[in-house]
């Protein structure tokens, strides 16, 4: 699958890594993660400090799926309200889910502290904001239902937002706790303090899943050669459709400019992450060397040629949104994106076994915060292997 296109500005920002060597021979290990993305370096740095033997497989370089086209907003925000999440899948389920995010955003800046690693990570509230008045009292009854779970949010009105922010909304939830960081350096820093204490990382076109066989041990065959492995875990972001029974998430197309570094980000109180209620919503953050990227523009298309034949009709239109709320930021895209996005009916990601495939986990982290539900996926991965009971173990199944 073509996964994006056009120049993130995170590949242009870092220098390109040494290449990992290809699969090219039969490999035993304890545990085998397909998937180098920001999902399968959560769940390999993980297993690697519980002491696990680690293969990792990717058909591209680490971090140059999906990974890379994202803009890393961190947040416990799913892209489906708490309320309206409630009126889905039921009020129990959306709570566990909205506190699962909660506990994955303050898992990601712990494994950066405890990685060390340099990815830009700044902990930033978000502002989600009401489009039309309309909206605002939907996000009086979402401030209440967040409040309920211990989140911290504050409701903000038209007159307080148009006080802090060089822009006006009949309303806002300031939501404490969030973050943001470069999600190819945090990947890159993972994988290579994976490397260091033992994983073996394998990419190239020797290390594409073909299928799984499952026996006394897990068997991954590849071109370069059949991975066995204890257990399997599939971290394969949007191309995973393939190993499901039937598609369980519907695919879109998304695009994101860039700014130029050192924007005068003086009116853009405490550098929040910014989107709002309207559907496809436009979304803004912060870079700490004070670039903005905007996203948004959103398009039910998914032929890549399409795709990107839109980027600078998108990338004009980007630009031109985001200056109305920050008149005194040039927003000329030096960088612009397109990429494939995919979201489930519920908006929550499968972080489950395989069906029929024992011994083979799903860690697919769908929707607008599926980074947050990859760090998710490799606590709640990482529980299991080690024969603990995790909170939200039965949370994210395979939609029927
Ligand atoms: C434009 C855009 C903006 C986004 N913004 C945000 C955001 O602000 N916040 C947020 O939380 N999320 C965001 N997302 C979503 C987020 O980027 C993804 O959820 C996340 O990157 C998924 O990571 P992953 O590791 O699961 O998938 P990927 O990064 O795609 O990694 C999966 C890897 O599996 C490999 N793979 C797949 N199939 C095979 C196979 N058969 N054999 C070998 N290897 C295989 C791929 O090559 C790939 O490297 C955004 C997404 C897009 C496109």
């Amino acid at each position: 699958m073509d996964l994006r296109s056009g120049t993130p500005v995170w590949l242009a920002k870092v220098p390109p890594e040494p290449p990992q060597p290809d699969l090219d021979g039969p490999m035993e290990c304890d545990i085998a993660i397909v998937g180098a993305g920001i999902t399968g370096a959560l769940v390999a740095w993980r297993l690697v400090r519980a002491g696990h033997d680690v293969v990792l497989l990717d058909r591209r370089e680490s971090g140059r799926g999906s990974t890379a086209a994202s803009t890393a907003l961190i947040t416990y925000e799913l892209d489906t309200s708490l309320i309206e999440l409630r009126r889905s899948v039921g009020r129990a389920r959306a709570d566990r889910a909205y506190l699962a995010a909660a506990a994955g955003v303050r898992l990601i800046g712990e494994t950066v502290r405890d990685s060390g690693a340099d990815c830009g990570y700044e902990e930033v509230p978000s502002l989600y904001v009401a489009s039309d008045p309309a909206d605002a009292a939907d996000l009086s009854r979402e401030c209440a239902a967040r409040r309920e779970l211990g989140l911290a949010v504050t409701e903000l009105s038209s007159a307080e937002i148009a006080d802090r922010f060089p822009f006006s909304r009949p309303a806002g939830l300031l939501s404490e706790r969030m973050a943001q960081l470069d999600p190819v350096r945090l990947t890159d820093r993972l994988l290579d303090a994976a490397a260091m204490e033992g994983a073996r990382i394998r990419t190239g076109p020797g290390a594409v899943l073909a299928s799984i066989r499952c026996a006394d041990r897990v068997e991954l065959v590849a071109p370069g050669g059949v991975v066995r492995a204890r257990r399997a875990i599939l971290a394969t972001g949007y191309e995973s459709q393939s190993y499901l029974a039937a598609p369980v998430a519907s695919l879109k197309s998304t695009y994101v400019i860039a700014t130029a570094p050192a924007q005068p980000l003086g009116e853009w109180p405490r550098h929040c992450l910014l989107w709002e209620t309207a559907r496809p919503y436009l979304y803004l953050r912060t870079t700490p060397d004070g670039r903005v990227l905007v996203g948004g523009e959103d398009e039910s298309i998914v032929d890549p040629k399409r795709r990107d034949a839109l980027i600078p009709k998108k990338a004009a239109r980007l630009a031109e949104r985001a200056a109305r709320l920050f008149p005194s930021i040039d927003f000329t895209p030096e960088f612009s994106w397109a990429g494939t996005f995919a979201e489930t009916p519920t908006g929550l990601p499968c972080i489950a076994p395989l069906p029929g495939m024992p011994g083979v986990w799903l860690a697919l982290g769908y929707g607008g915060n599926g980074i947050t539900f990859g760090a998710v996926a490799a606590d709640i991965i990482c529980a299991a292997i080690a024969g603990a009971r995790h909170d939200a173990e039965d949370l994210f199944p395979l939609p029927a």
